[in-house]
């Protein structure tokens, strides 16, 4: 069998994978890729953007009930089908244009799972293929869950299609995801309930706010039971009925639906890397500062899949952003892990940036804590908002800021301030001597630093 030749051969076709791939051909090198998807990538098709579509209409639904007794006379309805025809505008064309814009590049598309055969060789819509560079831009995949009936448990990419929303609901895990989506799903009026083997959700994200997250949904009607096992689903006549372990006893739930919100886990499975020698745990492949395999330097693997990546879309792109240059150059550019602002898009927006209470405790000799609840401000009660805080997290020692945590319905704005402001060492004087718009929730970033905890 003849085996063609590239020299770099792209296994995946989100941001990372095309920004490799893009940066490649622009460079005069003969450049492949595959998807066994749509092309286009999860953000773009399964994630961030229809997702954001979606949730906007469960914003203005809050919105609106938040101004109910204020001069709002009727609640709106939404017409979920117009709602999806709508993301659709969005997500339907992504697939053509990003295949039309690789292929006007020069650069050949394959449309199946490669999987390899050596070092240097894969074999995918039956050729064999060589190249001097592979790299895996493969992303993540919803983890299994193993037990009786979680055949029927549906995932994020089903709920970002529901046809209609459902009467109820079951999110099996806490994480981003769940919280999101059984956020959406509740606020349009679906009963929600989330089950979840730790004792908190959003374990990531700092406990004060998530509990203050937690409790606003509870107060929508969410019910949350935590410290839970999964054991069983049952399909009955129009509900699914969800057995789960608490406290040695079992009991249960009915909805119907159930998600499978329970983590996302590498997309290594059908790529035989074993052949190729290419190391690998559950964080992904093992890469090393130039995002090089460490055990197959003909490979890279950039965004989600790598083990130096944190699963959001700005991580990935500048991952495929520093292998395109590292091929391009050999090995130039190292991935130094950037300060990475994360968003839980509930309504009020969940947003971290910098350290943790925790990790800036074990970090610096003393530190200040400004900390509090801002419901009785001005843009809260505006808003007729009663879930609005904070923590600011500063160095004593230099009055530079180190962290920030905001639970306000811009956090997902107002954190890249503070991004800015760590980035650049700000304190907490440059900050306050800073002048901002007025009303607005960049403005309430002065009067943060009033008091501390
Ligand atoms: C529901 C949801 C919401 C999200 N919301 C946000 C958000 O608000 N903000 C944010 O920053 N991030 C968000 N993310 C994460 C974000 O989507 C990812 O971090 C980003 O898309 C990763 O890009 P990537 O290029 O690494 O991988 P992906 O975009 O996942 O691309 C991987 C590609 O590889 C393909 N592939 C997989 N296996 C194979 C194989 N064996 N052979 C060939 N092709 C293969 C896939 O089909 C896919 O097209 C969200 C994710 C989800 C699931």
């Amino acid at each position: 069998m003849k085996t063609k030749h590239y020299d770099v051969f792209v296994i995946g076709s989100g941001i990372a994978g095309q920004t490799v791939a893009k940066t490649c051909i622009k460079n005069g090198l003969k450049v492949a890729i595959a998807d066994k998807r749509e092309y286009g990538g999860t953000c773009a098709l399964r994630g961030c953007d229809p997702k954001k579509v979606l949730m906007q209409f469960a914003y203005l639904m809050q919105q609106t009930k938040q101004l109910k007794a204020n001069g709002i006379t009727k609640m709106p309805k939404i017409d979920w089908k117009t709602v999806q025809e709508f993301k659709s505008t969005f997500t339907q064309p992504v697939p053509k244009h990003t295949e039309s814009d690789l292929n006007n590049l020069g650069i050949d598309l394959y449309h199946q799972s490669p999987k390899f055969i050596s070092k240097t060789e894969i074999f995918v819509e039956g050729k064999k293929v060589s190249a001097d560079n592979f790299i895996i831009a493969t992303g993540l995949v919803p983890r299994k869950l193993d037990f009786r009936g979680s055949d029927f448990l549906k995932n994020s990419d089903d709920i970002l299609n529901l046809k209609k929303i459902p009467k109820s609901a079951i999110f099996l895990g806490s994480g981003y995801v769940g919280m999101e989506f059984a956020y959406m799903l509740s606020t349009m009026g679906c009963k929600v309930t989330i089950i979840d083997t730790g004792e908190r959700p959003l374990t990531q994200f700092d406990e004060f706010l998530v509990e203050k997250l937690t409790d606003s949904m509870k107060n929508s009607g969410v019910n949350f039971i935590f410290n839970s096992i999964p054991t069983q689903i049952e399909k009955l006549k129009k509900n699914y009925k969800v057995s789960y372990k608490h406290e040695g006893a079992i009991e249960t739930v009915k909805a119907r639906a159930v998600f499978n919100t329970a983590g996302r886990v590498p997309a290594i499975e059908p790529l035989n890397l074993e052949k190729a020698n290419i190391k690998h745990d559950k964080s992904g492949i093992t890469v090393n500062d130039f995002l090089q395999s460490v055990s197959n330097k003909n490979v890279y693997a950039c965004g989600d899949v790598s083990n130096k990546s944190v699963p959001l879309t700005p991580l990935s792109g500048l991952q495929g952003y520093i292998v395109g240059e590292n091929i391009v150059n050999g090995n130039t550019k190292e991935f130094q892990n950037p300060l990475v602002p994360s968003v839980v898009f509930t309504y009020p927006n969940l947003a971290s940036v910098g350290y943790t209470e925790e990790e800036a405790k074990s970090r610096y000799k003393t530190i200040k804590i400004f900390q509090g609840d801002a419901t009785n401000w001005y843009n809260a009660k505006k808003e007729n908002l009663n879930v609005y805080a904070y923590k600011i997290i500063v160095n004593e020692r230099t009055q530079k800021i180190v962290g920030a945590h905001l639970l306000s319905p811009l956090a997902c704005e107002t954190i890249n301030l503070f991004t800015m402001a760590i980035n650049n060492q700000l304190t907490v004087y440059d900050i306050k001597k800073m002048t901002f718009t007025y009303p607005s929730y960049a403005n309430d970033i002065k009067s943060m630093f009033a008091d501390k905890r």
